[in-house]
Protein backbone atom coordinates (compact mmCIF):
# COMPACT_ATOMS: atom_id res chain seq x y z
CA UNK A 1 0.00 0.00 0.00
CA UNK A 2 1.32 3.38 -0.98
CA UNK A 3 1.25 5.91 2.45
CA UNK A 4 1.90 9.59 1.22
CA UNK A 5 2.60 12.68 3.82
CA UNK A 6 3.02 16.36 2.50
CA UNK A 7 6.19 17.30 1.40
CA UNK A 8 8.94 18.72 4.29
CA UNK A 9 7.55 22.48 4.98
CA UNK A 10 3.91 22.60 3.02
CA UNK A 11 0.74 22.03 4.81
CA UNK A 12 -2.48 20.85 4.21
CA UNK A 13 -5.18 23.15 6.00
CA UNK A 14 -8.20 22.00 7.27
CA UNK A 15 -11.39 23.20 7.29
CA UNK A 16 -11.14 25.64 10.71
CA UNK A 17 -7.68 26.33 9.20
CA UNK A 18 -9.03 27.14 5.55
CA UNK A 19 -11.65 29.40 6.63
CA UNK A 20 -9.19 31.08 9.22
CA UNK A 21 -7.10 31.93 6.27
CA UNK A 22 -9.51 33.22 3.84
CA UNK A 23 -10.94 35.53 7.04
CA UNK A 24 -7.45 37.19 6.92
CA UNK A 25 -7.33 36.88 3.25
CA UNK A 26 -11.00 38.73 3.25
CA UNK A 27 -10.01 41.41 5.46
CA UNK A 28 -6.72 42.19 3.07
CA UNK A 29 -9.46 42.37 0.24
CA UNK A 30 -11.50 44.53 2.06
CA UNK A 31 -8.59 46.96 3.65
CA UNK A 32 -7.13 47.29 -0.57
CA UNK A 33 -10.46 48.66 -1.42
CA UNK A 34 -10.39 51.08 1.49
CA UNK A 35 -6.91 52.41 0.39
CA UNK A 36 -8.16 52.19 -3.42
CA UNK A 37 -5.71 49.17 -4.34
CA UNK A 38 -6.73 47.55 -7.34
CA UNK A 39 -6.15 43.64 -7.24
CA UNK A 40 -4.09 42.13 -9.75
CA UNK A 41 -3.30 38.28 -10.35
CA UNK A 42 0.08 37.40 -11.52
CA UNK A 43 1.52 34.11 -12.19
CA UNK A 44 3.21 31.93 -9.47
CA UNK A 45 5.60 30.72 -12.15
CA UNK A 46 8.13 33.44 -13.41
CA UNK A 47 11.53 33.75 -14.77
CA UNK A 48 13.82 32.86 -12.62
CA UNK A 49 16.16 35.79 -13.71
CA UNK A 50 13.49 37.95 -12.60
CA UNK A 51 12.73 36.43 -9.26
CA UNK A 52 16.77 36.71 -8.79
CA UNK A 53 16.80 40.63 -9.70
CA UNK A 54 17.74 42.93 -6.60
CA UNK A 55 15.57 39.80 -3.95
CA UNK A 56 19.15 39.07 -2.34
CA UNK A 57 21.25 36.42 -1.35
CA UNK A 58 19.10 35.50 1.04
CA UNK A 59 16.33 34.84 -0.90
CA UNK A 60 17.67 33.49 -3.97
CA UNK A 61 19.66 30.71 -2.23
CA UNK A 62 16.40 29.59 -1.15
CA UNK A 63 14.22 29.71 -4.38
CA UNK A 64 12.29 26.41 -5.72
CA UNK A 65 13.86 27.09 -9.16
CA UNK A 66 13.92 24.97 -11.91
CA UNK A 67 13.71 23.97 -16.14
CA UNK A 68 10.62 23.77 -17.22
CA UNK A 69 10.03 21.52 -19.80
CA UNK A 70 10.72 24.16 -22.30
CA UNK A 71 14.31 24.60 -21.03
CA UNK A 72 13.89 27.87 -19.46
CA UNK A 73 14.77 28.51 -16.38
CA UNK A 74 12.08 29.48 -14.15
CA UNK A 75 11.13 29.10 -10.17
CA UNK A 76 7.91 29.31 -8.01
CA UNK A 77 7.33 33.16 -6.95
CA UNK A 78 9.22 33.84 -3.17
CA UNK A 79 7.29 37.15 -2.93
CA UNK A 80 5.24 39.84 -5.37
CA UNK A 81 7.07 43.32 -5.41
CA UNK A 82 9.27 41.53 -8.57
CA UNK A 83 5.83 40.41 -10.59
CA UNK A 84 4.75 43.74 -9.79
CA UNK A 85 7.59 45.71 -10.89
CA UNK A 86 7.45 43.57 -14.15
CA UNK A 87 4.15 44.74 -15.17
CA UNK A 88 5.21 48.26 -14.04
CA UNK A 89 8.20 48.06 -16.28
CA UNK A 90 6.02 46.73 -19.29
CA UNK A 91 1.82 46.47 -19.73
CA UNK A 92 1.10 49.21 -17.13
CA UNK A 93 3.75 51.52 -18.25
CA UNK A 94 1.58 54.05 -19.45
CA UNK A 95 -1.14 54.46 -16.96
CA UNK A 96 -1.00 57.42 -14.65
CA UNK A 97 0.64 57.25 -11.48
CA UNK A 98 0.42 56.18 -8.93
CA UNK A 99 -0.75 53.02 -9.16
CA UNK A 100 -2.02 50.76 -6.20
CA UNK A 101 -1.38 47.67 -6.88
CA UNK A 102 -2.90 44.38 -4.23
CA UNK A 103 -1.60 40.67 -4.78
CA UNK A 104 -2.64 38.05 -2.87
CA UNK A 105 -1.55 34.61 -2.61
CA UNK A 106 0.89 31.75 -1.87
CA UNK A 107 4.43 32.25 -2.45
CA UNK A 108 7.42 30.12 -1.57
CA UNK A 109 10.55 29.79 -0.20
CA UNK A 110 13.11 27.04 0.84
CA UNK A 111 13.25 28.41 4.14
CA UNK A 112 13.90 26.16 7.74
CA UNK A 113 10.70 24.81 8.39
CA UNK A 114 9.68 25.74 11.88
CA UNK A 115 6.89 27.47 14.24
CA UNK A 116 5.71 30.68 11.36
CA UNK A 117 8.50 29.69 8.81
CA UNK A 118 7.29 27.46 6.26
CA UNK A 119 8.04 26.81 2.95
CA UNK A 120 4.71 27.78 0.67
CA UNK A 121 3.13 30.70 3.31
CA UNK A 122 0.85 33.59 2.27
CA UNK A 123 1.15 36.93 1.69
CA UNK A 124 -1.28 39.77 0.92
CA UNK A 125 0.95 42.15 -1.11
CA UNK A 126 0.29 46.03 -1.65
CA UNK A 127 2.68 48.44 -4.00
CA UNK A 128 1.99 52.37 -4.29
CA UNK A 129 3.86 53.11 -7.53
CA UNK A 130 4.86 56.19 -8.79
CA UNK A 131 6.25 58.53 -6.21
CA UNK A 132 8.89 59.10 -3.51
CA UNK A 133 6.59 61.33 -1.52
CA UNK A 134 6.99 60.72 1.83
CA UNK A 135 2.85 60.71 2.20
CA UNK A 136 3.05 57.31 0.11
CA UNK A 137 4.73 55.68 3.11
CA UNK A 138 2.63 57.20 5.63
CA UNK A 139 -0.03 55.33 3.96
CA UNK A 140 1.66 52.26 3.48
CA UNK A 141 2.22 52.37 7.64
CA UNK A 142 -1.60 53.04 8.20
CA UNK A 143 -3.04 50.71 5.81
CA UNK A 144 -0.67 48.08 7.78
CA UNK A 145 -1.98 49.70 10.90
CA UNK A 146 -5.99 49.26 9.62
CA UNK A 147 -5.26 45.44 8.48
CA UNK A 148 -4.17 44.44 12.05
CA UNK A 149 -7.29 46.17 13.32
CA UNK A 150 -9.37 44.97 10.91
CA UNK A 151 -8.59 40.94 11.22
CA UNK A 152 -9.09 42.16 15.28
CA UNK A 153 -5.34 41.66 16.57
CA UNK A 154 -4.55 43.56 19.73
CA UNK A 155 -1.11 45.24 20.94
CA UNK A 156 0.56 45.36 17.30
CA UNK A 157 3.75 47.63 16.80
CA UNK A 158 5.89 48.72 14.20
CA UNK A 159 9.95 48.78 13.87
CA UNK A 160 10.63 51.37 11.80
CA UNK A 161 14.36 52.31 10.21
CA UNK A 162 15.73 53.98 7.09
CA UNK A 163 18.13 52.02 4.51
CA UNK A 164 19.28 55.19 3.21
CA UNK A 165 20.84 55.87 6.40
CA UNK A 166 23.21 52.87 6.29
CA UNK A 167 24.01 52.89 2.81
CA UNK A 168 24.47 56.68 3.24
CA UNK A 169 27.50 55.91 4.94
CA UNK A 170 28.64 52.95 3.35
CA UNK A 171 28.92 54.73 0.10
CA UNK A 172 30.28 58.07 1.62
CA UNK A 173 33.09 55.45 3.31
CA UNK A 174 33.56 54.01 -0.77
CA UNK A 175 31.90 50.61 -0.46
CA UNK A 176 31.14 48.88 -3.75
CA UNK A 177 26.70 47.79 -3.89
CA UNK A 178 27.43 44.45 -3.05
CA UNK A 179 29.85 45.26 -0.30
CA UNK A 180 26.94 47.11 1.16
CA UNK A 181 24.25 44.75 0.37
CA UNK A 182 26.49 41.66 2.12
CA UNK A 183 26.78 43.66 5.41
CA UNK A 184 22.95 44.54 5.83
CA UNK A 185 22.63 41.08 4.77
CA UNK A 186 24.47 40.40 8.34
CA UNK A 187 22.34 43.08 10.24
CA UNK A 188 19.68 41.94 9.03
CA UNK A 189 20.25 37.77 10.56
CA UNK A 190 21.34 40.39 13.70
CA UNK A 191 24.75 39.02 13.30
CA UNK A 192 25.79 43.34 14.13
CA UNK A 193 29.55 41.91 14.89
CA UNK A 194 30.17 40.49 12.35
CA UNK A 195 28.76 42.78 10.09
CA UNK A 196 30.84 45.48 11.57
CA UNK A 197 34.06 43.53 11.34
CA UNK A 198 33.13 42.49 7.75
CA UNK A 199 32.84 47.02 7.22
CA UNK A 200 36.04 47.57 8.70
CA UNK A 201 37.49 44.50 5.91
CA UNK A 202 35.75 46.60 3.51
CA UNK A 203 36.98 49.53 4.14
CA UNK A 204 35.03 51.47 6.55
CA UNK A 205 36.98 53.86 8.26
CA UNK A 206 37.36 54.14 12.29
CA UNK A 207 34.89 57.34 12.52
CA UNK A 208 32.31 55.06 10.37
CA UNK A 209 32.58 51.92 12.16
CA UNK A 210 32.11 53.59 15.49
CA UNK A 211 28.80 55.41 13.90
CA UNK A 212 27.68 52.15 12.55
CA UNK A 213 28.15 50.74 15.94
CA UNK A 214 26.28 53.79 17.63
CA UNK A 215 23.41 53.10 15.11
CA UNK A 216 22.80 49.27 16.13
CA UNK A 217 22.93 49.65 19.67
CA UNK A 218 20.36 52.78 19.13
CA UNK A 219 16.49 52.07 19.10
CA UNK A 220 13.86 54.28 20.91
CA UNK A 221 10.05 55.58 20.58
CA UNK A 222 9.55 57.40 17.37
CA UNK A 223 9.95 60.84 18.74
CA UNK A 224 11.60 63.98 17.35
CA UNK A 225 14.27 63.39 20.29
CA UNK A 226 14.97 60.09 19.16
CA UNK A 227 15.36 61.09 15.65
CA UNK A 228 17.47 64.17 16.49
CA UNK A 229 19.57 61.83 18.50
CA UNK A 230 20.51 59.76 14.92
CA UNK A 231 20.49 62.93 12.75
CA UNK A 232 23.48 64.06 14.99
CA UNK A 233 25.03 60.46 15.29
CA UNK A 234 24.96 60.64 11.48
CA UNK A 235 26.04 64.07 11.16
CA UNK A 236 28.96 63.92 8.79
CA UNK A 237 27.19 61.67 6.30
CA UNK A 238 25.28 63.94 3.84
CA UNK A 239 22.78 61.02 2.36
CA UNK A 240 22.47 59.52 5.93
CA UNK A 241 21.05 63.14 6.70
CA UNK A 242 19.08 63.05 4.18
CA UNK A 243 17.62 59.56 5.09
CA UNK A 244 16.84 60.62 8.63
CA UNK A 245 15.10 63.58 7.47
CA UNK A 246 12.99 61.69 5.31
CA UNK A 247 12.16 59.52 7.68
CA UNK A 248 11.57 62.18 10.43
CA UNK A 249 9.11 63.57 7.94
CA UNK A 250 6.90 60.01 7.37
CA UNK A 251 6.89 59.78 10.95
CA UNK A 252 5.83 63.77 11.83
CA UNK A 253 2.72 63.06 8.98
CA UNK A 254 1.13 60.17 10.67
CA UNK A 255 2.03 61.75 14.01
CA UNK A 256 -0.10 65.31 12.51
CA UNK A 257 -2.68 63.69 10.85
CA UNK A 258 -3.66 62.08 14.53
CA UNK A 259 -3.11 58.50 13.90
CA UNK A 260 -1.38 56.75 16.83
CA UNK A 261 1.05 53.78 15.52
CA UNK A 262 3.16 52.39 18.33
CA UNK A 263 6.77 52.87 16.35
CA UNK A 264 9.94 52.10 17.63
CA UNK A 265 12.97 53.54 16.02
CA UNK A 266 15.90 51.53 14.93
CA UNK A 267 18.50 53.43 13.21
CA UNK A 268 20.37 49.92 12.26
CA UNK A 269 17.35 47.94 11.09
CA UNK A 270 18.42 46.09 7.48
CA UNK A 271 15.80 43.92 5.65
CA UNK A 272 16.69 41.03 3.74
CA UNK A 273 15.16 42.10 0.27
CA UNK A 274 17.85 43.53 -1.93
CA UNK A 275 15.93 46.45 -3.57
CA UNK A 276 15.10 48.34 -0.61
CA UNK A 277 16.22 52.05 -0.72
CA UNK A 278 14.56 54.37 1.74
CA UNK A 279 12.31 53.88 4.64
CA UNK A 280 11.72 50.27 5.75
CA UNK A 281 9.84 48.22 8.88
CA UNK A 282 8.14 45.43 10.07
CA UNK A 283 4.66 44.84 12.44
CA UNK A 284 4.79 43.10 15.42
CA UNK A 285 2.93 41.63 18.00
CA UNK A 286 3.77 42.15 21.50
CA UNK A 287 3.81 38.09 22.36
CA UNK A 288 6.09 37.18 19.36
CA UNK A 289 9.12 38.51 17.78
CA UNK A 290 7.94 36.21 14.71
CA UNK A 291 6.91 39.85 12.13
CA UNK A 292 3.82 39.92 11.05
CA UNK A 293 4.89 41.86 8.03
CA UNK A 294 7.05 44.02 6.47
CA UNK A 295 7.99 46.61 3.88
CA UNK A 296 9.52 49.53 2.59
CA UNK A 297 10.55 52.07 -0.15
CA UNK A 298 12.12 50.45 -3.44
CA UNK A 299 12.71 53.51 -5.97
CA UNK A 300 15.24 52.43 -8.24
CA UNK A 301 13.45 48.39 -9.17
CA UNK A 302 10.50 49.14 -11.87
CA UNK A 303 13.79 51.44 -13.71
CA UNK A 304 16.29 48.23 -13.45
CA UNK A 305 13.10 46.41 -15.61
CA UNK A 306 13.53 49.20 -18.22
CA UNK A 307 10.79 51.64 -17.16
CA UNK A 308 11.84 55.45 -16.88
CA UNK A 309 12.50 56.36 -12.97
CA UNK A 310 9.35 55.08 -11.10
CA UNK A 311 9.92 55.63 -7.11
CA UNK A 312 7.60 53.26 -5.23
CA UNK A 313 6.85 51.83 -1.39
CA UNK A 314 4.88 48.73 -0.72
CA UNK A 315 4.47 45.85 1.85
CA UNK A 316 4.00 42.61 2.19
CA UNK A 317 1.79 41.28 5.58
CA UNK A 318 2.50 36.93 6.37
CA UNK A 319 -0.95 36.10 6.38
CA UNK A 320 0.00 32.37 8.18
CA UNK A 321 1.85 34.29 10.72
CA UNK A 322 -1.00 36.67 11.38
CA UNK A 323 -3.34 33.33 11.62
CA UNK A 324 -0.73 32.04 14.61
CA UNK A 325 -1.29 35.63 16.45
CA UNK A 326 -4.75 35.75 16.16
CA UNK A 327 -4.72 31.84 17.42
CA UNK A 328 -2.37 33.19 20.28
CA UNK A 329 -4.93 36.14 21.42
CA UNK A 330 -7.74 33.49 21.36
CA UNK A 331 -9.28 35.52 19.10
CA UNK A 332 -12.64 34.12 17.85
CA UNK A 333 -12.94 35.71 14.17
CA UNK A 334 -14.37 32.48 12.68
CA UNK A 335 -18.08 32.00 12.49
CA UNK A 336 -20.29 28.98 12.49
CA UNK A 337 -20.87 28.30 8.98
CA UNK A 338 -24.36 27.55 10.33
CA UNK A 339 -26.83 25.25 8.01
CA UNK A 340 -29.87 22.78 8.09
CA UNK A 341 -29.52 19.28 7.87
CA UNK A 342 -32.59 17.95 5.89
CA UNK A 343 -33.33 14.27 6.98
CA UNK A 344 -35.83 11.78 5.74
CA UNK A 345 -37.51 9.39 7.68
CA UNK A 346 -38.51 6.82 5.11
CA UNK A 347 -36.49 5.57 1.72
CA UNK A 348 -39.45 7.10 -0.03
CA UNK A 349 -39.28 11.04 1.07
CA UNK A 350 -35.91 11.36 -0.17
CA UNK A 351 -36.89 13.07 -3.30
CA UNK A 352 -38.20 15.62 -1.09
CA UNK A 353 -35.44 16.17 1.12
CA UNK A 354 -33.60 16.86 -1.90
CA UNK A 355 -36.67 19.81 -3.01
CA UNK A 356 -36.26 20.95 0.07
CA UNK A 357 -33.03 21.05 0.10
CA UNK A 358 -32.95 22.96 -2.98
CA UNK A 359 -35.71 25.21 -1.89
CA UNK A 360 -33.56 26.74 1.33
CA UNK A 361 -30.50 26.68 -1.04
CA UNK A 362 -31.82 29.13 -3.66
CA UNK A 363 -33.04 31.19 -0.59
CA UNK A 364 -29.63 31.92 0.12
CA UNK A 365 -29.39 28.99 3.18
CA UNK A 366 -27.10 26.45 3.33
CA UNK A 367 -28.64 22.98 3.97
CA UNK A 368 -27.20 19.44 3.92
CA UNK A 369 -29.16 16.53 2.80
CA UNK A 370 -28.72 13.70 4.59
CA UNK A 371 -26.82 11.15 2.29
CA UNK A 372 -25.38 8.26 4.68
CA UNK A 373 -28.75 6.59 4.61
CA UNK A 374 -28.51 7.17 8.38
CA UNK A 375 -31.55 6.74 11.06
CA UNK A 376 -32.78 9.87 12.28
CA UNK A 377 -30.68 9.88 15.49
CA UNK A 378 -27.48 9.35 13.93
CA UNK A 379 -28.01 12.13 11.62
CA UNK A 380 -29.01 14.31 14.32
CA UNK A 381 -26.49 13.24 16.35
CA UNK A 382 -23.80 14.71 13.32
CA UNK A 383 -25.34 17.87 12.64
CA UNK A 384 -24.80 18.75 16.13
CA UNK A 385 -21.55 17.61 16.04
CA UNK A 386 -21.11 19.85 12.57
CA UNK A 387 -23.04 22.51 14.50
CA UNK A 388 -25.53 23.21 11.98
CA UNK A 389 -28.08 25.33 13.56
CA UNK A 390 -31.08 23.77 12.66
CA UNK A 391 -32.71 19.99 11.49
CA UNK A 392 -35.71 19.31 9.22
CA UNK A 393 -37.51 16.11 9.60
CA UNK A 394 -39.49 14.78 7.05
CA UNK A 395 -41.86 12.79 7.89
CA UNK A 396 -45.24 10.95 6.31
CA UNK A 397 -47.23 12.16 8.80
CA UNK A 398 -46.79 15.74 8.61
CA UNK A 399 -46.16 15.67 5.27
CA UNK A 400 -49.89 15.31 4.51
CA UNK A 401 -50.61 18.92 5.97
CA UNK A 402 -47.11 20.33 4.23
CA UNK A 403 -45.81 20.62 7.18
CA UNK A 404 -41.93 19.38 8.50
CA UNK A 405 -40.77 19.27 11.83
CA UNK A 406 -38.21 21.50 12.44
CA UNK A 407 -35.54 20.97 15.29
CA UNK A 408 -33.87 24.35 16.35
CA UNK A 409 -30.45 22.55 17.43
CA UNK A 410 -28.99 25.31 19.38
CA UNK A 411 -32.38 25.52 21.62
CA UNK A 412 -33.27 21.92 21.58
CA UNK A 413 -36.80 23.25 20.72
CA UNK A 414 -38.50 21.45 17.80
CA UNK A 415 -42.08 22.27 16.31
CA UNK A 416 -43.75 21.81 13.06
CA UNK A 417 -44.15 24.45 10.46
CA UNK A 418 -45.76 24.23 6.98
CA UNK A 419 -43.24 23.76 3.91
CA UNK A 420 -44.13 27.54 2.81
CA UNK A 421 -42.94 28.77 6.34
CA UNK A 422 -39.42 27.10 6.61
CA UNK A 423 -37.72 30.10 5.28
CA UNK A 424 -38.74 32.77 7.32
CA UNK A 425 -38.67 30.55 10.10
CA UNK A 426 -35.09 29.96 9.64
CA UNK A 427 -34.38 33.19 8.61
CA UNK A 428 -36.57 35.15 11.53
CA UNK A 429 -34.73 33.01 13.97
CA UNK A 430 -32.29 34.94 16.62
CA UNK A 431 -29.00 33.00 16.10
CA UNK A 432 -25.96 34.62 17.06
CA UNK A 433 -23.19 33.50 14.89
P1 LIG B 1 9.26 39.59 3.13
O1 LIG B 1 8.58 39.24 1.83
O2 LIG B 1 10.52 38.83 3.37
O3 LIG B 1 9.37 41.07 3.33
O4 LIG B 1 8.28 39.08 4.28
C1 LIG B 1 7.01 39.63 4.53
C2 LIG B 1 6.31 38.79 5.58
O5 LIG B 1 6.09 37.48 5.08
C3 LIG B 1 7.08 38.56 6.85
O6 LIG B 1 6.96 39.66 7.73
C4 LIG B 1 6.43 37.32 7.40
O7 LIG B 1 5.23 37.66 8.07
C5 LIG B 1 6.08 36.56 6.15
N1 LIG B 1 7.06 35.47 5.90
C6 LIG B 1 8.29 35.56 5.37
N2 LIG B 1 8.87 34.36 5.25
C7 LIG B 1 7.98 33.45 5.72
C8 LIG B 1 7.97 32.03 5.87
N3 LIG B 1 9.01 31.27 5.49
N4 LIG B 1 6.86 31.44 6.41
C9 LIG B 1 5.80 32.19 6.77
N5 LIG B 1 5.74 33.53 6.65
C10 LIG B 1 6.81 34.15 6.15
Amino acid sequence: MLKFKTVRGMRDFLPEEARTLRYVEDAAQKVAELYGFNEIITPTVESYELLAAKSGEEIRSRMFAFRDLGNREVALRPEFTASVARLVATTLRNEPKPLRLFNVGSVYRYDEPQNGRYREFWQSNYELIGTSKPEADAEILMLTDTLMRTVGLKNHAFRIGHIGILRGIFSQEGLSENDQSAIMQLMDKKQYENALTLAAEKGVSEKGVAVLQSLVEFKGNATSKVVERIMNIVKDYEAAVDATDNLAKILDLIRKSGYTLDVTIDAGFARGLEYYTGMIFEVYVYESNLALGGGGRYDRLVELFGSESTPAVGVAHGIDRIMLALQKQQKQCIKNIGGVAIIPTTEGLKPEALRIARMLREAGIPAEAEVMGRKMAKALEAADKRSLDFALIIGEKELKDGAVVIKDLRKREQKIVKIEKIIVTIKNAPHEN
